[in-house]
């Protein structure tokens, strides 16, 4: 029987790129998008903001009645912010937790009665090595990332008794619409202090090489989805593994130092 996923966040980069594979591998699939016309071809496409309430119903409710369940869950819709946490202006620190944290969290309940009724179900989080390690300014999609690691780790303890397994996708820098169009920016706010490291910190980011095979971010997904095992994170990008094996082996002070000597500021 075909399986049915969804993916959240399915108008561009990976989730888009997931769109793709699971469709090639002749799943069913339910692309949710806040903007659905930015999708043609062969899927389900459903109106989903993660932030409203209304839209995660009827866009559940609506594959279910296309597909009768849902087997896989990707929580990939999110945006990062960059700035001086001093700066950063209140909606800009609640939304980023909306979209990448609570927004995450409703869906998943939403899917939920659904996957303890079937006693079977994957829910995949797309985190970053950001929800790992943390690189400078920016706090809010650290904490943002760093919480749906926790909350994923610990949901494991109730929900792999019920036959639902949890994993966390955690690529590196790829390039997508991420660091453009969905990263918001608010600086240094012009507050003394922080300008010069923050353009210093902005200018590498600019320059920093991203991997544009969005294709390994799917196959990580697809894997999370398909090999059956309780394995939870799935680091993915030729920098992410050396990254996280540098932080494991040294302190908190030796990665600190690492870090401001490759970027600066
Ligand atoms: P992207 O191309 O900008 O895609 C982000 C997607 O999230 C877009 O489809 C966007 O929809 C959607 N989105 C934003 N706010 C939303 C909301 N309120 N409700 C529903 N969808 C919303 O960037 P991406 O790199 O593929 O990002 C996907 C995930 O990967 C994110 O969770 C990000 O944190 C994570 N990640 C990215 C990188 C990287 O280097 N690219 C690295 C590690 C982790 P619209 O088209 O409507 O704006």
């Amino acid at each position: 029987m075909k399986k049915t996923i969804l993916i959240t966040g399915a108008s561009s980069g990976f989730g888009r790129a997931a769109v793709k594979l699971f469709q090639q591998q002749g799943w069913n699939v339910i692309a949710g998008m806040r903007t659905p016309e930015k999708m043609t071809g062969d899927v389900l496409v459903v109106k989903l903001d993660v932030t409203r309430k209304p839209d995660i119903a009827q866009a559940i409710s609506e594959g279910i009645r296309a597909f009768g369940q849902i087997d896989v869950l990707v929580n990939n819709a999110g945006f990062g912010t960059l700035g001086a946490l001093e700066a950063a202006p209140e909606e800009v620190i609640r939304h980023q937790f909306e979209v990448n944290f609570f927004g995450v969290i409703e869906v998943t309940k939403a899917v939920l009665p659904g996957m303890r009724k079937q006693g079977s179900g994957v829910i995949i989080n797309v985190s970053s090595i950001g929800g790992r390690v943390t690189f400078p300014f920016s706090t809010l999609y650290h904490a943002s990332k760093f919480a749906l690691e926790g909350m994923t780790e610990s949901l494991q303890y109730e929900l792999n008794p019920l036959g639902i397994r949890l994993k966390l996708v955690e690529p590196a820098g790829y390039k997508t619409d991420f660091a453009g169009r969905s990263m918001g920016f608010y600086g240094a706010g012009g507050l003394e202090g922080y300008q010069a490291p923050y353009d210093r910190f902005a200018g590498l980011l600019d320059k920093w090489p991203m991997s544009e095979d969005l294709g390994e971010v799917a196959e990580a997904i697809y894997q999370a989805a398909t090999d059956g095992t309780e394995k939870l994170r799935y680091p993915v990008g030729h920098e992410a593994v050396p990254l996280l094996e540098a932080r494991h082996q040294m302190d908190d002070v030796a990665f600190k130092q690492l870090i401001v000597s490759q970027t600066g500021v």
